[in-house]
């Protein structure tokens, strides 16, 4: 039986630059001790404060069907978050909350790009994006953002490629970079969106891991409010990957139409679920720094070790929970790179090539084990690179 192109084209077949990751988790099931540097999970869990509200909301009878939209109470949280970031009046009707950041995502391309529109992308690229795209019907078109300017999308490279387009999705902090986008990097975003009446998405799951310089929500720019949807998830910021819990902030009109599909598609996200995350955001930022504060301690011992050497070069990453670092020294790619210090040394890193054309000669290391684990990584890392040469 045929299935429907919609579905057969969500990932493109053959290699998906995954082999490494599929390999070393092979590897690790069969007892290897193997260090894995890969996804972005935290290497701690939900903290039990969050556990136990969300255990009193189930115990008290939160588990029936919740409001579709999200709970009033945390459609106000994240709206006076949103609003306090950016200084943009933002109230709940500005706000559909979702079974985390990835149906935020395919939902805010839902409203803006009709089947066969060009939806545009930045490489590198979270390995959902194509397909997140191809999965609404649009035609996937990325804009490259080069190593030799920080993997920063340039004005004229966007300006290049938006002719015809319809929206733009963009990632800062970004996955996998680490680099957070400036505000002359946002000026041109904003330009180019204004110059060609284009929708933009900016993915912000990871503006509460800033190491260097400043968030900047796109949605905060001069006239940028009306055509930006902003995506929000409590998986980064909170440790709750498994809760499934995110949201889309937009113009009021566009959220009506949102709140229609999800009642045609997810139907919500469960109450106790949205308790749990409306205690922990009001936590306040310390909740948040103690999650955050990790990645950003390892970060400082992989810039200490990369400053002891001069082959391999570390994107300046400002924030998210992954550094990039520059391979090309060693002559390899970034999948020779990453296949070899797995078969060698057991340690798990994702190949640049991975996350699109831009990253190639690059790999992606996550900060996600322990530190004194993390730091022997990379002194086991950084010594099997000199051997190469
Ligand atoms: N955007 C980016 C850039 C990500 O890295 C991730 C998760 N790794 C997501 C969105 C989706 O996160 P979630 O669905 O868990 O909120």
């Amino acid at each position: 039986m045929k299935l429907a192109n919609r579905i057969t084209a969500l990932t493109p077949g053959g290699s998906d630059g995954w082999e490494v990751f599929y390999k070393a988790r092979a590897l690790k099931n069969s007892g290897q001790p193997v260090i894995e540097l890969t996804i972005g999970e935290h290497d701690i869990r939900t903290h039990m404060d969050i556990l136990a509200a969300m255990g009193k909301s189930a115990r008290a009878g939160h588990t029936g069907y919740a409001a579709v939209p999200g709970t009033e109470n945390l459609r106000a949280t994240v709206a006076r978050r949103i609003e306090a970031q950016s200084g943009i009046p933002t109230t709940a009707a500005n706000i559909l909350i979702t079974p985390g950041g990835q149906a935020a995502l395919f939902a805010a391309h839902m409203a803006v790009v009709d089947f066969g529109d060009t939806a545009l992308y930045c490489d590198p690229f979270y390995a959902t994006y194509p397909g997140t795209l191809r999965g609404v019907g649009a035609i996937d078109k990325s804009v490259l953002c080069k190593p030799e300017r920080d993997f920063k999308p340039t004005h004229q490279d966007l300006n290049a490629a938006a002719t015809g387009a319809r929206s733009l999705l963009v990632n800062s902090p970004n996955n996998p970079t680490g680099v957070v986008y400036d505000q002359a990097t946002w000026e041109g975003i904003a330009k180019v969106c204004q110059d060609h009446d284009l929708w933009l998405i900016s993915d912000e799951v990871y503006e509460t891991q800033v190491w260097q310089g400043t968030h900047i929500s796109p949605r905060s720019l001069d006239g940028m409010a009306e055509r930006t949807l902003v995506i929000g998830s409590m998986s980064k910021s909170h440790a709750m990957t498994g809760s499934r819990v995110g949201w889309v902030c937009g113009p009021e009109p566009v959220i009506e139409h949102l709140i229609n599909l999800a009642t045609h598609t997810t139907y919500g996200v469960p109450g106790y679920i949205q308790d749990a995350a409306d205690f922990a955001l009001n936590q306040g930022v310390e909740a948040e720094m103690a999650v955050a504060a990790p990645f950003q301690r390892r970060r400082q011992i992989a810039m200490d070790l990369i400053a002891e050497q001069n082959l391999i070069r570390a994107v300046p990453c400002s924030g998210a929970m992954y550094m990039m670092l520059d391979i090309r020294a060693t002559g390899l790619t970034g999948e020779a790179f990453a296949h070899s210090l797995l078969d060698a040394k057991l340690i798990a890193v994702m190949p640049g090539e991975s996350f699109g054309q831009a990253a190639a000669g690059h790999i992606r290391v996550a900060m996600t084990v322990e530190d004194s684990q993390f730091k022997q990584a990379l002194e086991v890392l950084l010594a099997f690179s000199a051997s190469l040469n």
